[in-house]
């Protein structure tokens, strides 16, 4: 009998022991690696049709910050943040492939991620209509996008090399500084304060804990335009500062920041370096007050998944229409209209569709982010955060690819410059069709297995 019992008790330990492993593989091991990017020499800026010139020097260094995130089933998940206007898709394949052969990490795993700071260097591939500069400048941009893939790949790198079992925690804070850009006026909208436009201030934050308790990464996102600058020299602008004070406040962790929807939102009043460090305290105040307060814990292992959707334009032109353009006094119709021709006669047509990414990771604890690609309005936080909760969603955007505004419905069909206008700078024929955010909310509601009619 007492053997047994004995027996018993061993056999009541041996399962305690392997639920306590269970309960242990929630736990994470977390990387970071961090890159200069600032360009060695000075070049043409991004974001700005208005500039005359190159770059002039820096306030402060540009980075590719990179978080390596491994879970219980030994999956690698990389974040990366990077100062700078936006990553084109053709970069962020490249970069993809190579990790995947490096590392054998899926694209799913890697979220490519910009700050969509105005005052970072300009790209082979991004608002190329935008930019009047001469062949010397453009070889430099070229050289520069060559590089930066690269930087990006050495980010990465550093994260993986750098994995230490971490605690992983989740909470959501708040800054005010993000004003609606879109103003209603007789003449339609304009881009001035609407102090009645939709706005998301939320400021979410992952924070990663290493094992003696100091803190490793405070990953977090804010939705506005990272434009309080636009003068000629290198600067993360409101998110590089924030990145800098907490970096400072926090020793030894690595900041890193990620923009939101905040295609229609503006740092308001701006372009002054004091306004652009005041912002930049703004948030960091209101990541550390998150991260010194009680966060939920995130537990793994992280789902992953991304999607590519052919996302509609409105109809495009005939061939007689874009000759048309090519005539324009308007410089940037007729820039656009002289790099959509050969495209045209390349293929007999263009492209009616953009292949426009979406990516979700799904941690066990709930918690999710989703990302976005494209200048997504701040609709879509809202939206999303309206049919998914918003408790433990993350809405990313700028995310694997900045083609193009996506804007909503309503945005599209009020038109100005994010619904109508800015395709001109970034080299499409037209708007886009108006299914384009119920094609982007549907996919959404497919990936995390939800049916739209039960939302909310
Ligand atoms: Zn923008």
């Amino acid at each position: 009998m007492f053997r047994a019992i004995g027996l018993l008790t061993i056999a009541i330990a041996l399962f305690l022991g392997g639920v306590s492993a269970m309960a242990d593989a929630g736990d994470f091991q977390v990387g970071v690696g961090k890159v200069v990017i600032t360009p060695k020499k000075n070049m043409w800026m991004a974001g700005y049709a208005s500039r005359t010139q190159p770059s002039d020097g820096k306030v402060h260094d540009l980075y590719a910050k990179a978080l390596a995130i491994k879970d219980s089933e030994g999956n690698i998940s990389v974040l990366v943040g990077s100062d700078v206007i936006g990553l084109p898709r053709e970069m962020s394949q490249q970069v993809g492939e190579t990790i995947e052969k490096k590392h054998g990490i899926p694209r799913e795993r890697l979220m490519l991620t910009a700050s969509h700071t105005h005052t970072g260097p300009a790209f082979r591939d991004n608002l190329r209509t935008m930019y009047k500069m001469d062949d010397g400048q453009w070889a430099l941009v070229e050289e520069y996008s060559k590089e930066l893939p690269l930087l990006l790949v050495e980010a990465i790198d550093k994260a993986i090399a750098d994995l230490e079992p971490c605690k992983l925690y989740w909470g959501v804070g708040e800054a005010g500084f993000a004003k609606n850009r879109r103003k209603y006026t007789i003449g339609g909208v304009t881009n001035d304060y609407n102090p009645i436009g939709p706005v998301d201030h939320d400021v979410p934050v992952l924070k990663a804990v290493r094992e003696d308790g100091s803190v490793k990464a405070l990953s977090f996102g804010y939705a506005c335009h990272n434009t309080t600058l636009g003068f000629y020299k290198f600067t993360g602008d409101y998110a590089g500062f924030a990145q800098e004070y907490l970096e400072k406040d926090f020793d030894g962790a690595t900041a890193i920041f990620s923009a939101g929807c905040g295609g229609d939102q503006n740092p308001l009043p701006r372009r002054s370096l004091e306004l652009a460090e005041k912002y930049g305290h703004e948030l960091a105040d209101a990541v550390k007050s998150v991260a010194n307060s009680e966060m939920e814990e995130m537990k793994g292992p992280i789902k992953a998944q991304y999607r590519e959707i052919d996302l509609p334009l409105s109809e495009p032109p005939t061939r007689e229409e874009l000759v048309e353009q090519t005539k324009s006094d308007n410089r940037y119709i007729q820039a656009r209209a002289e790099a959509l021709l050969p495209k045209f006669d390349e293929k007999g047509g263009l492209d009616t569709t953009y292949p426009y990414p979406i990516q979700i990771w799904d941690f066990t604890s709930g918690h999710r982010i989703l990302a976005l690609g494209g200048e997504a309005v701040v609709d879509y936080s809202l939206l999303f955060k309206h049919y998914l909760g918003e408790e433990k969603l993350w809405v990313i955007a700028y995310a694997n690819d900045v083609m193009a505004y996506i804007p909503s419905l309503r945005v599209l069909r009020e038109g100005g410059y994010e619904g109508a206008e800015s395709m001109i700078y970034y080299g499409m024929y037209g708007p886009w069709a108006p299914q384009v955010e119920s094609m982007i909310v549907g996919t959404v509601h497919d990936m995390v297995g939800k049916e739209l009619d039960e939302s909310p």
